[in-house]
């Protein structure tokens, strides 16, 4: 890994352009806009080369061997990142793992943890939900009971994002059954290698084996490995909530699906259509609100202000857009648009079915589109509940 540098005190023109130069000259041309989630086995080698280059973690901080980028430089790491179509790695262990252990991990913890996250060593995976805990995440069942040193975990985690190429689960548990639903829940770190693990993939509606189920056995965990207090588990896992958000509500993947339905539209001559150009322009005009949305929130995050639970807008408008979007796209392949793979139609090369495909999800990860229309009500509207 390069020494780190102070990447804050170049201007931002000329870190962005530093930036630039390095996705352009070193990302993987095919790897550009991909339309699904990256796979570890196809990043690896991209994770190699930020990780040399001592960019793997633009939010940890230099002692860890991140960047520490302020605000405003991380927000220009991502536009660049989205600008030149640079695909998210399976980066749960350094969006997610790192901070927390920063914040409520021991130092024991942090000096065995990071290190290996950052190099990619350990390649992390969420688990959360469960099949009768998803929104409702606090009803979640899976124990782990103390004995000894250890926690013995009994359970079932579902929809676990990758969790068939990650090396470690970062997993809730219920630790006391007798206390209120968020107060007996804790945060475990676990080897999926250890003894009692199985993980089993699940195939998704475009094919793709991107989430998993796992099960656990009567699995012993150290208990080094709890984070934060026991049964605090709630207020560890809660921390990071809205700063994601924010990342998936960028306007980057509906503004993609825009492009390409403009482009398909001239090829097919249906900008002479008033009824399809009052669709587009509709549509084009929910894109543009999503994007002065954004702006507004990311120039919180710049100023170092707090993101309050009107950030659950954010979410809503930008995964509802880029359906509506997609569902467009799709229409307006017609025949093309049903088949999956790249298509030529009128020398416009694109598949456009498969982010009709990935937008689906986007209204149920992060928090459903409902919870979220819950939470505006509630803290943003206070309105009767
Ligand atoms: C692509 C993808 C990747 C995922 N990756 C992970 C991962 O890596 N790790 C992980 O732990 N989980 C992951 N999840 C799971 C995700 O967090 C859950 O799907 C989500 O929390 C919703 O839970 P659920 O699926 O159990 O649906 P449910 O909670 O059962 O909801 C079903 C429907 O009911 C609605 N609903 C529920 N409660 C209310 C309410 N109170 N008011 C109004 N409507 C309500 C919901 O909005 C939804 O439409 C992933 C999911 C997807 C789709």
């Amino acid at each position: 890994m390069t020494a780190a540098c102070d990447y804050n005190a170049l201007s931002d023109e000329a870190f962005r352009r530093e930036v630039r130069a390095f996705f352009e000259r070193e990302y993987p041309p095919h790897l550009r806009y991909i339309l699904r989630r990256a796979r570890w086995s196809e990043m690896k080698d991209w994770w190699r080369k930020l990780y040399t280059k001592g960019w793997i973690a633009p939010n940890w901080p230099r002692e860890w061997g991140g960047m520490a980028l302020d605000a405003g430089k991380m927000v220009i790491y991502l536009e660049e990142m989205e600008r030149y179509g640079v695909a998210r790695p399976p980066d749960q262990g350094v969006t997610q793992v790192g901070p927390l252990l920063m914040r409520f991990g021991t130092e024991a913890q942090k000096n065995h943890y990071l290190p290996r996250t950052l190099s990619g060593e350990y390649i992390w995976c969420q688990g959360y939900s469960e099949p009768n805990a998803g929104s409702d995440l606090a009803s979640l069942q899976t124990s782990a009971v103390l004995e000894g040193d250890d926690f013995v975990v009994n359970g079932q985690k579902t929809w676990t994002s990758f969790a068939d190429e990650a090396t470690h689960i970062y997993l809730l548990a219920r630790t006391d059954r007798q206390a209120e639903k968020q107060a007996g829940i804790s945060f475990l770190l676990v080897d999926l290698k250890t003894p009692g693990i199985t993980v089993r993939p699940i195939r998704n509606l475009a094919g793709h084996a991107e989430f998993c189920e796992v099960f656990f056995d009567s699995v012993r965990v150290p208990r080094e490995n709890l984070v934060g207090g026991l049964n605090e588990g709630w207020t560890v896992a809660k921390a990071l909530l809205s700063f994601e958000r924010l990342n998936i509500g960028s306007p980057r993947r509906p503004q993609y699906a825009l492009n390409r339905l403009e482009l398909l539209a001239r090829a097919k001559g249906l900008f002479d259509d008033p009824a399809f150009v009052d669709r587009f322009a509709a549509l084009k005009l929910d894109l543009e609100d999503l994007a002065a949305l954004y702006g507004r929130f990311v120039g919180k995050v710049k100023r170092g202000e707090p993101l309050g639970p009107d950030v659950s807008m954010l979410k809503i408008w930008a995964m509802e857009t880029w359906q509506r979007l997609s569902g467009l796209l799709l229409e307006t392949g017609a025949e093309e648009g049903a088949i999956a793979g790249v298509h030529d139609i009128g020398g416009v090369e694109a598949d456009f079915l498969s982010p009709f495909y990935y937008s689906l999800p986007a209204t149920i990860y992060g928090g459903s589109s409902e919870i979220q229309r819950n939470i505006l009500a509630k803290t943003v509207l206070h309105l009767p509940g």
